[in-house]
């Protein structure tokens, strides 16, 4: 399979694209905007495939899509029906035993979000009942609370002896295996379409980005309501990414077509 696209807008969901109500309206035009150009639009999130089918199929969209912080890649085949599918990360399972021993280890214990309750589930991600069973259809990944900032830290210094990785999201922090992340799976997934040298607008929000802002040719940083994540902004000072002028849908509709405009 083969893409021959100049550009893709490869794009974190959860704060990017989405503010904390999920909702994306305000980009709806510039998503229309990149179809009629057909110019891909490739969500690359920590959610699981699920939730990006169901995403994808809410928001018309068609294009591959990178699930699980960089985990697994999913595209959709000629046939319009069936999927082809690239793994790059751990199994759930062994993952799960991982985040036990690094409880272990540094004397704090991770919680993943798959032990939560229902009604705690609904309090951190507001999903409806069908959006959590999507949100739990974890393969590679294992989403767990948010630790505190020094404990993150701590765990972040430990990760390598398990040869896993740590990334913090808007709502959660994510456990995957050291060969997957957001940026290693667009190289992956460019590869995959024999098309090396497509130029990749990039857009995120939170620490996991920073891989896939790190990979990308052009980065951009969507800021929240109270500005940019703390873990973005050296990039920012050092103008290695642009910064967009609103939060969510909105300063992400703003970037991208600014930066398809200056091409044209
Ligand atoms: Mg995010």
């Amino acid at each position: 399979m083969k893409n021959n696209s100049k550009f893709w807008v490869v794009t974190d969901l959860d704060g990017t694209l989405m503010d904390e109500n999920y909702d994306i309206s305000p980009a709806k035009k510039t998503l229309n905007m990149l179809s009629e150009l057909s110019i891909p639009v490739i969500p690359c999130t920590s959610k699981t495939a699920s939730e990006v089918r169901y995403f994808r199929k809410e928001n018309g969209l068609s294009d591959p899509f990178i699930v699980e912080n960089g985990a697994a890649i999913y595209g959709t085949n000629i046939n319009k029906i069936s999927e082809w599918e690239l793994i790059l990360g751990k199994s759930y399972k062994e993952l799960r035993f991982i985040l036990k021993s690094l409880s272990k280890e540094i004397n704090y214990n991770l919680i993943p979000l798959n032990d939560l309750s229902y009604n705690q589930i609904f309090e951190l991600t507001g999903l409806s009942e069908h959006g959590i069973i999507r949100a739990l259809d974890r393969q590679w990944s294992v989403p767990f609370l948010n630790p505190p900032d020094d404990i993150f830290e701590k765990v972040k210094l430990i990760c390598d002896s398990y040869n896993v990785h740590v990334f913090k999201g808007n709502r959660m922090s994510h456990l995957l295996s050291k060969e997957s992340h957001k940026g290693q799976a667009v190289n992956k997934l460019k590869i995959h379409l024999q098309n090396l040298d497509v130029m990749i607008i990039a857009l995120g929000d939170s620490q996991n980005d920073l891989p896939l802002l790190e990979c990308a040719d052009i980065s951009i940083v969507i800021p929240g309501k109270n500005g940019p994540n703390k873990y973005l902004q050296h990039g920012i000072d050092n103008g290695s990414f642009l910064l967009a002028n609103a939060p969510h849908a909105q300063g992400w509709s703003n970037s991208v077509e600014e930066v398809i405009n200056s091409f044209k």
